[in-house]
């Protein structure tokens, strides 16, 4: 039967930011609540190495560290949900959002942090070779080819680490690039010109992945060359988009502003959304920085202003009921 579940604090999303939103919600008596969506721990769940995340000498792996936010948002007295948010109702406080199987989440103010999924490319036998050939997660995927020719499509931080960590499993990768040089962070391409396992293709989009959806998966890429228009063929046993990300926020279209790349608007500086109680954290509101410490530091943030808006709320409801 459906419930209906009541908070001062619900959260939408658990990745860093809803993690954190959570950790100073909870510990500011709000009793959180954090819905956590379909990709529990959100985006390092599907990484390995984290050398960037501060209070860590060596590195450490993405899976473990969401099981600790987790933990210790829950150790403070959040509940986590595992049900995603199929419908909200943003009219007014409580804001009440409705679960996959019919659940309600009422909440006196709303922490927005559902994060970014992966882009694909959009060419023919793009999805029909998807699970077949066609990954958007090495870390996830890359075990599958073991001994095998694999390729990775991207120029970012995401790319590269992708194709590093496919050297794992994988005797030749190679990289295609639609440009003559990347975006990842020079460290990352170190690396990566380093590794004799590694190769790179310039200039290439991708036209087609080609294979068998019945039989044998994918076989290969049709490419052209960005420069010369040359078209050419590459013979692969899997590829893996990775192209960056786009935010996951189909739920709020007509609710509350975007801008162009569906990322949610707040005032500058602040997790603030025009609609006041309900706060953007993370990849949601974040095209320019996208890294799991200002993902955790703007949940913070609206944690704090959620906080910081109940009790104006509360104050100004105090006032009217003694001046009755
Ligand atoms: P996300 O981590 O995207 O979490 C979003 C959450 O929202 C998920 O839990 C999802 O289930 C939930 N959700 C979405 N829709 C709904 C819904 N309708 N109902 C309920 N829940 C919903 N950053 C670094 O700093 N260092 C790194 O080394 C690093 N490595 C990365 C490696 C990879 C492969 C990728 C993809 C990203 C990496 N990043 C890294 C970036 C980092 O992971 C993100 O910046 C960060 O996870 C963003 O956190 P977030 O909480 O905003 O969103
Ligand atoms: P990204 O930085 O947006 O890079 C996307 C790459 O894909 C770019 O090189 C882009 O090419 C290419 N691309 C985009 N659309 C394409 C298309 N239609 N066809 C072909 N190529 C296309 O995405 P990301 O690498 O996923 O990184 C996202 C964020 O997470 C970044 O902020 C990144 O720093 C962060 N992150 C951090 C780490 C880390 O700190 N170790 C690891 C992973 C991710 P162009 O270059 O030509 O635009």
């Amino acid at each position: 039967m459906a419930t209906t579940h009541k908070t001062r604090m619900l959260i939408i999303g658990s990745g860093p930011a809803g993690l954190s939103a959570a950790i100073y919600g909870a510990r500011a008596g709000m009793e959180p609540i954090v819905v956590q969506g379909l990709q529990p721990g959100g985006q390092l769940t599907i990484t390995t190495d984290v050398e960037n995340y501060p209070g860590f000498r060596d590195v450490i792996q993405g899976p473990w560290l969401m099981q600790e936010m987790q933990a210790q948002a829950e150790h403070v007295g959040t509940r986590m949900m595992w049900d995603t948010i199929v419908d909200i109702d943003l009219s007014g406080s409580p804001f009440r959002a409705t679960g996959d199987g019919g659940d309600i989440y009422e909440g006196d103010t709303l922490v927005i942090a559902t994060g970014a999924q992966a882009k694909w490319l959009g060419v023919p036998g793009e999805q029909e070779l998807g699970g077949k050939g066609v990954s958007a997660c090495a870390t996830c995927d890359g075990f599958f080819y073991r001994g095998k020719k694999v390729v990775v499509i991207g120029g970012g931080n995401t790319a590269v680490e992708e194709a590093l960590y496919l050297t794992n499993h994988s005797p030749d990768v190679t990289l295609i690039h639609r440009r003559d040089s990347l975006r990842a962070e020079k460290i990352l391409q170190d690396r990566l010109f380093a590794h004799k396992g590694i190769k790179v293709l310039w200039n290439k989009t991708v036209d087609r992945f080609v294979g068998d959806t019945g039989g044998a998966g994918l076989t290969g890429l049709d490419l052209t060359d960005t420069e010369t228009g040359e078209t050419s063929h590459i013979e692969t046993d899997g590829a893996f988009v990775a192209i960056g990300h786009a935010p996951a926020t189909e739920l709020f279209r007509d609710k509350l502003p975007m801008d162009a790349g569906g990322y949610l608007l707040v005032e500058p500086g602040t997790p603030r959304t025009s609609v006041p109680g309900i706060f953007a954290c993370g990849d949601v509101m974040d095209h320019v920085y996208r890294q799991a410490v200002t993902a955790a530091g703007t949940g913070c943030m609206a944690a704090l202003d959620a906080e910081r808006f109940l009790a104006a709320r509360d104050f100004a409801n105090a006032k009217d009921v003694a001046e009755a």
